[in-house]
């Protein structure tokens, strides 16, 4: 048997150290066994997914270093890697499977299906979604016939227990009572995540799945469904999610979670892909830094241990400068910072207004510097603004990073018209809006164009920089948050 995992990733935003971490521990099970790691696309929800977050995804996966043997972007034998080419396929599975009575046709609104769920809570049922949704097959015809919108739901038990192994964790037992009746195939005829990924998985031989904790509970509908096809299914190996060093789920709310961030940063991949292996893992001699290759060597997955690795930018920057010390030659070290610093299309968004500012050189630095920084070096002080209160100015950051935040083509137009509109809707004038995002920023109300700094700063770092402001602004407390979010939703 040839070992192959894979990474599977919804290109619904930004590319995440998450999933550049399980990939890691995918590629260097696959390596250590002599096998192959595939990169699958799961866009299957449309309304989500982009071609640029895709895009975003392989362009973050590879600068970090890694490479898949088969994927969208390099063909392979079991293509297409991109799940909405290979849309027909699931419709004939989930049809197969209420030929088989494992699956029904459901026509139940989200209503009847709420008054469902009421009676089932009354009699101290699970409240899930379960069989009693199945009509007589007349009744199914009749309704077919007549063109009512439907779902595909997979059948699943009523009592006993389901036993899922997982390769750290041994066996895991999960209650029938809890899973629901899964759709397997939605109204508009597109695939869930649970059908697709099922049927992926075995048409793409994979054999070990290595994947986040958050998926426990999806096994047992997995497990049901291959043993519905007939299928063998893969090893299950759940690894430890990352957390924030106050041990939350890892969240971008308190960590910036994009690799594009710590590439803007001026992280080196090599660091970072260091880091990533660190994360609920260890060499054998416990050294902190190592090369993806030298992981691969020693790789051994039950070295994983459960506790929730804590992601620490801290502990990044110093792991980052041992590597520039140690392993940067002098040459690449000024190539590296060349290519970081010099970025062809950064510096030409810089040009007029450096030329337009500075009379000499030397006072390119001076000026430029906030476009080469991390975050900046902020004050309160420097947000007080004889005409917005304290709670305003903290409103317009956080109301600019949450329509940032939903941007998704990242453009001076479309920064323009967010930026315009909540000013708007705030009833404030631009100029007054303006000025605590010129401070978060540039670091002062008297740079050029701000949009035009945003713009080329990118996303991640102008979303960090915001974050950054609200932060030193003592951010909202709890009970503020609620009522800030709501008046948010409410613009
Ligand atoms: N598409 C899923 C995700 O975004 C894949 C989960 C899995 O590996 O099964 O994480």
């Amino acid at each position: 048997m040839t070992v192959r995992t894979r990474i599977a990733p919804s290109p619904t935003g930004d590319p995440h150290v998450g999933t550049a971490y399980v990939a890691l521990f995918n590629l260097c099970f696959a390596r250590q066994h002599g096998g192959q790691f595939i990169l699958r696309i799961e866009d299957t929800d449309q309304t989500r997914s982009t071609p640029e977050s895709e895009q975003d995804i392989l362009q973050a996966l590879r600068w970090l270093g890694l490479e898949w043997d088969e994927g969208p972007d390099v063909g392979g034998p079991h293509g297409p890697y991109r799940q909405s080419e290979r849309k027909d396929s699931y419709r004939q599975y989930a049809m197969d499977l209420v030929e088989k009575g494992h699956a029904f046709y459901c026509f139940r609104t989200p209503e009847e299906l709420e008054v469902i769920r009421e009676q089932r809570k009354a009699q101290g049922l699970n409240p899930g979604i379960k069989g009693d949704l199945e009509l007589p097959a007349e009744e199914v015809q009749r309704r077919l016939d007549a063109g009512q919108p439907y779902v595909i739901r997979m059948k699943v038990p009523d009592e006993g227990t389901c036993v899922i192994n997982d390769m750290l964790r041994g066996t895991i037992e999960i209650d029938w009572a809890q899973v629901d009746c899964q759709i397997l195939l939605k109204s508009d005829g597109m695939p869930t995540y649970h059908l697709a990924n099922v049927v992926d998985d075995h048409a793409m031989a994979i054999t070990h799945v290595l994947r986040g904790e958050e998926w426990i509970n999806s096994a047992p509908k997995h497990k049901l469904l291959y043993e519905y096809f007939g299928w063998d299914m893969p090893e299950l190996c759940h690894l430890p999610l990352l957390r924030n060093p106050d041990k939350s789920k890892l969240s971008k709310r308190k960590n910036p979670t994009s690799i594009n961030f710590y590439e803007r940063m001026g992280f080196l991949p090599e660091a970072v892909i260091n880091y990533l292996g660190r994360m609920g893992w260890s060499m054998p001699d416990e050294r902190e830094k190592f090369s993806v290759t030298e992981m691969i060597e020693n790789f051994d997955v039950q070295r994983v241990s459960l506790g929730g690795p804590i992601f620490d930018v801290e502990k990044l920057r110093w792991l980052n400068g041992l590597w520039l010390r140690e392993d940067v030659s002098d040459e690449e070290f000024i190539e590296r910072m060349r290519s970081w610093w010099f970025r062809e299309d950064a510096l030409r968004a810089l040009v007029p207004h450096l030329k337009g500012r500075a009379e000499v050189f030397s006072d390119v630095a001076p000026m430029a510097a906030f476009m080469f920084s991390g975050m900046l070096e902020l004050s309160p002080e420097q947000f007080a603004h004889n005409k917005l209160e304290e709670g305003q100015v903290k409103r317009v950051l956080q109301f600019a990073l949450w329509k940032l935040e939903a941007q998704r083509q990242w453009n001076k137009d479309n920064i323009f018209a967010d930026i315009k509109g909540l000013a708007k809707a705030m009833d404030l004038k631009m100029g007054e809006f303006m000025f605590p995002i010129f401070v978060a920023i540039a670091g002062t109300p008297n740079s050029w164009s701000v949009m035009d700094s945003m713009t080329t700063l990118g996303p991640d770092m102008t979303r960090a920089r915001l974050r950054h402001a609200l932060n030193v602004l003592g951010g909202f407390s709890k009970k503020e948050s609620k009522r800030v979010e709501k008046e948010f939703a409410a613009l």
